[in-house]
């Protein structure tokens, strides 16, 4: 075979697909379009739609894992995810716990009733205002750096109270190296600076230590079960002189999947490096290479995105951290239990999983000077954004006149900001039938990151509406809750 042969050969293929793992609930709406028609005229479009049912899932299949293995536990449901009421006030009812990262999320936190040890406040920025905050309600403040634990020791004396406090550690030793991070105290020096700053006599005498806390960046099982054995052997240290370590809080960063099919996923990515190459025709906007590039002739780089496929995800990969062994032999969930400290975690994405879409309008079709159809939607590219370099999920698309006999099409989907960047997703989507003005498209499995995280009112957009379902099944307009009247 020619080259030129295999060429056009690739250009005739279709479209690959990325279907995503999707809720019976997302589905039970998508053959709603009246139902859906109802929504976007009460509400406008984009809505971002959340189930709390499968949020209450998540947190229980965790809890589940956590109880196996008999450790004491406490998830905290890290909000800054996703900005609704509803979730947090849901975390409150079924006894779970809220991570706040700013001072509006602990207050509202507060209003929708959390009680005090069921919050936890890890802000990266801590001003005195918010530390003020937290001591006044008795939550704990986790503590990043030198001049934190200044502000918490100035506030509590001021108000005569204690301050619970929680110290981040970093810099685990991995393979032979320090694992690098801005938060946190470096773990080779927390030992001397708790014993020797904390406590009755000392500069922090009113802080008073409760535990360890660390988050790490990336989704390594065994950087997160190797930094739990550190943390216990400097809990025993601790503990040596006279500081007691009641609980060890692992953060978040649990891997989800959000894809069907392995093999859908592995030919995404070959054949987006075909793009690259100039083998294949551009299937992503601008041919974007999401992190791949070319460079003398050869595709390189790696594809710059979430992992959207995970074999090992969600519980598994709880139990793989947990399962993580010292050189003895000892896992990690053996070791806590034995000293006997609480294991917290604060997930964020992966409470979220299966439990939100954003749902969109179509405003207009066209075909841009290269021959692409561009479908316009009444949103905009800050309403879905993920913080890495594209959403590569397939979006489903709802039919007000649905017909067997059409002819499929291509197509990118565009947003409302004045850019030429403002493309919802950089690929290019395979539709069984061209939309009409007035039809629906559902973005799957948003609610973790992608549609608030990045929310922007450019343009005098307004921010879009949140709604809650407390059921999965049968439902109609007025089991639709608006995030803003949840008290
Ligand atoms: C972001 C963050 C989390 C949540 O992370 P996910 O990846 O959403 O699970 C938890 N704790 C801290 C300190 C964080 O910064």
């Amino acid at each position: 075979m020619t080259t030129v042969q295999t060429l056009e050969s690739k250009q005739t293929e279709t479209l690959p697909k990325l279907r995503p793992i999707t809720s019976e609930w997302m589905k039970e709406l998508a053959r709603k379009p009246e139902l859906l028609k109802e929504l976007t005229s009460k509400f406008g479009s984009p809505v971002n739609i959340h189930s709390l049912l499968n949020f209450e899932e998540n947190r229980s299949a965790f809890k589940a894992v956590f109880e196996e293995y008999g450790l004491r536990n406490r998830i905290f449901y890290a909000r800054k995810a996703n900005k609704s009421r509803a979730f947090v006030k849901r975390a409150g009812e079924i006894g779970a716990g809220v991570d706040t990262a700013s001072f509006r999320e602990l207050e509202e936190s507060l209003e929708l009733g959390l009680p005090s040890e069921r919050l936890v406040c890890t802000a990266a920025i801590k001003n005195e205002e918010l530390i003020k905050l937290a001591v006044e309600n008795e939550v704990i403040v986790i503590l990043d750096n030198e001049d934190e634990c200044q502000i918490t020791q100035k506030v509590a004396e001021e108000l005569g109270k204690k301050a619970r406090v929680g110290v981040r550690i970093s810099g685990f030793k991995h393979k032979g190296k320090k694992l690098y991070s801005r938060f946190g105290f470096d773990i080779d020096v927390a030992e001397n600076f708790i014993t020797e700053q904390f406590g009755k006599s000392n500069q922090y005498k009113d802080l008073v230590y409760c535990g360890l806390h660390f988050h790490l960046n990336g989704y390594s099982t065994a950087e997160r079960g190797t930094a739990i054995l550190q943390s216990v052997e400097l809990a025993k240290k601790l503990k040596s002189n006279g500081f007691r370590t009641d609980f060890l809080d692992i953060g978040g960063g649990i891997l989800i999947n959000y894809l069907e099919s392995k093999k859908e996923w592995q030919e995404f990515k070959n054949r987006l490096k075909d793009c690259i190459s100039g083998e294949s025709k551009p299937i992503t906007f601008n041919n974007d290479g999401l992190g791949f590039y070319l460079l003398n002739e050869k595709v390189r780089g790696k594809l710059a995105t979430y992992p959207y496929f995970n074999e090992l995800n969600t519980t598994n990969f709880l139990r793989e951290v947990l399962d993580f062994e010292n050189e003895a032999g000892k896992s990690a969930s053996q070791l806590l239990k034995e000293e006997n400290i609480e294991i917290r975690m604060e997930p964020g994405r992966s409470l979220l999983n299966q439990a939100g879409v954003t749902l969109a309008k179509v405003a207009f079709r066209k075909q841009d000077s290269r021959g692409d159809w561009l479908i316009g939607l009444e949103m905009n590219m800050s309403q879905m954004q993920s913080s890495s370099a594209d959403f590569l999920l397939d979006p489903m698309v709802i039919y007000n006149n649905p017909n067997p006999e059409a002819e499929p099409i291509e197509a990118y989907f565009t947003g409302a900001y004045c850019l030429e960047r403002d493309i919802l997703l950089k690929r290019k989507i395979a539709l069984p039938q061209k939309p009409e003005i007035g039809d629906f498209v559902i973005f799957v499995n948003t609610a973790g990151y992608m549609m608030h995280f990045f929310e922007t009112q450019a343009h005098l957009f307004n921010l879009s509406e949140n709604l809650a379902i407390s059921k999965n099944s049968g439902f109609e307009l007025e089991d639709f809750v608006q995030d803003k009247l949840i008290r």
